[in-house]
């Protein structure tokens, strides 16, 4: 079921690239998807499906994935976009690229259109583990009176969709809590049914039941990332400090066997992604226990975000490309321009009060991307000790 492939995947799993995914005939696939890209670019009838403000990404997309100049920025397809791809819809599969181009090359350009590319959504701050690499150890954050730990209301959820749908495409439901801690996660994950081209859930798995396991399956969420660093008991506890590996496992099995029997024909990528953080962890051992249970297995480098606070001051000036590609919604509302800065110190302001549009085009965002692309965040905190590029 797996194969193996260096890609880089910038997203939460987490603003750090992949150490390899393996995804035996990646490819093959990538050939095929290429193959029909063309198919339907050369197909006027899939020209009249796509909106007028997106006809020339399009194009810039067209020619970024196939222009052989090297000096061009190039727009390549990884293994999370081709299994994608595939699970999309015939008519909808251009505007899916045109959204996977804006997220993947749109912070290369230093470019911004109304509304983000991605939006990720907290369901809830809390979280039941406590792993040695998250911001869920500090003390300060977790300490409830200090008023960062809660549950989105369902009420705000709905609101947000209702705001965002067919504007972003892309959402992913995973912050700094883990998501099926919610209380209010199985109408939330029910709501996003038929609203998105792609929603992600990022889940530790430890207390993924029946309910929730149903929830997501006939919910929008098109890609699964199951949390997890380990291929034995005793490492994984280490690491995922309250996890159980056997737990999980169980879990995510059963997972399964309710796909397979109530929901044969769903399409839906699941995905185990750990994040390396010692030699000790062995891939290869990594791909023996997961590969029978999802479609892909990956690490992602660890990058210091237990706590970006206390670290030195460094000189990177590389602007950081998550001010291009997303932005967050906590589960009070508050919009913050990434998660690595958990105490929301870059807040650039609030929903509902302020709208998705004018939170993202906003003077406070852009101020904070004008200072990157100026080389200045050296000037900022916590962005002058944070590493993500
Ligand atoms: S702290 Fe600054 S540099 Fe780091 S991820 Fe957040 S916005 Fe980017």
């Amino acid at each position: 079921m797996v194969t193996k492939i260096k890609t880089n995947i910038s997203n939460k799993e987490t603003s750090a690239s992949f150490a390899g995914i393996f995804v035996e005939d990646f490819k093959a696939k990538e050939l095929q998807s290429l193959k029909k890209i063309k198919e339907l670019y050369n197909d006027e009838r899939y020209h009249k499906t796509i909106p007028v403000e997106f006809k020339s990404i399009l194009k810039d997309l067209y020619s970024d994935l196939f222009d052989k100049n090297d000096n061009k920025i190039k727009f390549k397809l990884s293994t999370n976009i081709v299994d994608e791809f595939e699970n999309i819809p015939e008519n909808k599969k251009l505007i899916y690229l045109i959204h996977r181009y804006r997220y993947e090359i749109f912070p290369l350009k230093k470019k911004i259109d109304s509304y983000p590319p991605l939006l990720q959504i907290e369901p809830t701050s809390f979280c039941n583990y406590r792993c040695i690499f998250c911001f869920q150890t500090n003390k300060s954050f977790t300490k409830r009176s200090n008023g960062h730990m809660g549950h989105m209301h369902f009420d705000l959820f709905k609101d947000l969709v209702d705001d965002i749908q067919n504007k972003i495409e892309f959402i992913n439901l995973a912050s700094r809590g883990e998501p099926l801690v919610s209380k209010d996660i199985v109408k939330i994950l029910k709501y996003t049914e038929g609203k998105f081209l792609g929603a992600k859930l990022n889940t530790n798995a430890s207390i993924l039941n029946e309910d929730k396991a149903h929830a997501i399956l006939s919910s929008g969420v098109s890609t699964v990332v199951f949390s997890a660093d380990a291929a034995d008991k005793e490492l994984y506890s280490k690491l995922r400090v309250n996890g159980n590996l056997d737990n999980v496992i169980k879990n995510i099995k059963k997972f399964n066997q309710i796909k397979e029997k109530h929901y044969k024909n769903r399409k839906i990528v699941t995905r185990v992604s750990g994040v390396k953080v010692n030699q000790v962890q062995n891939f290869h051992e990594m791909k023996k226990v997961w590969s029978d249970l999802v479609n892909q297995v990956a690490f992602v480098n660890y990058t210091p975000w237990e706590d970006v606070y206390s670290m030195s001051e460094n000189k990177i000036k590389t602007p950081c490309s998550d001010l291009w590609r997303r932005m967050y919604i906590w589960w009070d509302g508050i919009a913050n321009p990434c998660e690595v800065d958990f105490k929301s110190g870059l807040k650039v302001g609030k929903y509902p009060e302020t709208s998705i549009n004018e939170l993202w085009t906003g003077e406070t965002f852009q101020k904070l991307r004008y200072k990157h692309s100026e080389a200045k965040r050296c000037n900022i905190a916590p962005c002058n000790k944070c590493v993500v590029i």
